[in-house]
């Protein structure tokens, strides 16, 4: 099913994110997650794509393995900084036979920490150049990514908007947003989104902190504050109080979030199904 059926629905749309395994022998326990992740009936299962083409391989591996065995509507990451026109399109081509109808078009970043990695291209320098691409090449309904809290390297939250904005224009039709969890900066982004013409929908990131040293990191990656008396309280708790938090603050926002009109949320599993499970019993 195509995002603009999906998000056509009246129903909140509850969407997950995975990402390919490290290593081969992470792939059968994924799959096993994966059937839990199915008993909580999402509409949509979004797979990352390794920085650069990294982890292409085990993406299409699992790709493939959803639609035929588990049969969950899907939408592909696709990044294509570094990547070149033949290796984007065979891409394309193997998941377009395989019927998966949406994908998430991005830049990308250099992948760190891989000495031996080349480029094989220069061609494709933002992500808009893969949403002209990948209209041109395929019949999939395209999404993009979303900064509420501005993407690290953009001078403003308009410039961002700006670049945005000519992504709709060339075919994107929803946006899905980087973490935050500070549910004010989602809104403000909705309504200068609106402000600037852009009206597809905005579909907010929902991380649930089980670990307070990895969300420090995320954090500090993605520019997502962390509100100070959430960090307090996590601070102060031990290792089961930071995911108990945790899952309540994420159910929290989402029941706030789906309140104010979001379409629908994408929740980052982190490949393990037990925490979104107890994520949604707390919204549902
Ligand atoms: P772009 O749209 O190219 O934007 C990057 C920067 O360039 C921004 O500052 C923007 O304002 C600016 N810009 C945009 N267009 C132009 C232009 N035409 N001229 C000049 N400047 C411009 N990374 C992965 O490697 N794999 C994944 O699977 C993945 N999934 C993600 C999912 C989500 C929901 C999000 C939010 C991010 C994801 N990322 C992933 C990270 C993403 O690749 C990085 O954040 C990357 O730095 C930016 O990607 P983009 O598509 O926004 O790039």
């Amino acid at each position: 099913m195509r995002l603009s059926e999906i998000y056509a629905q009246s129903k909140p749309v509850i969407s997950f994110e995975i990402f390919p395994p490290k290593t081969d022998e992470g792939l059968t326990p994924l799959l096993a997650e994966l059937q839990k992740l199915k008993q909580l009936n999402p509409w949509l299962i979004s797979v990352t794509y390794g920085a650069g083409g990294t982890t292409q391989g085990r993406s299409l591996f699992l790709l493939e393995k959803i639609v035929k065995e588990l049969q969950l509507e899907l939408m592909t990451h696709l990044t294509c900084i570094g990547s070149s026109e033949k290796s984007i399109l065979e891409f394309l081509k193997k998941i377009s036979g395989w019927g998966v109808e949406n994908i998430l078009a991005l830049r990308g970043d250099f992948p760190k920490n891989d000495p031996d990695y080349q480029p094989e291209s220069d061609v494709f320098q933002h992500a808009i150049d893969l949403v002209k691409f990948a209209n041109r090449h395929t019949n999939a309904n395209i999404a993009v990514a979303g900064f509420p809290e501005k993407h690290p390297e953009s001078a403003s939250l308009q410039s961002d908007i700006v670049y945005l904005k000519e992504k709709i224009e060339a075919g994107a039709g929803a946006i899905f947003t980087q973490l935050f969890f500070n549910n004010q900066y989602y809104y403000d982004y909705v309504s200068a989104l609106r402000t600037a013409g852009i009206t597809v929908p905005v579909i907010p990131g929902i991380w649930t902190i089980t670990n307070l040293k990895q969300i420090q990191r995320i954090a500090e990656l993605s520019r997502a504050e962390i509100p100070a008396d959430l960090l307090n309280k996590l601070q102060q708790a031990d290792e089961k109080g930071v995911r108990e938090i945790g899952i309540t603050y994420a159910g929290e926002q989402i029941k706030d979030l789906l309140a104010n009109g979001a379409p629908g949320v994408h929740l980052y599993t982190l490949n393990k199904a037990d925490t979104v499970t107890e994520v949604l019993k707390r919204v549902f």
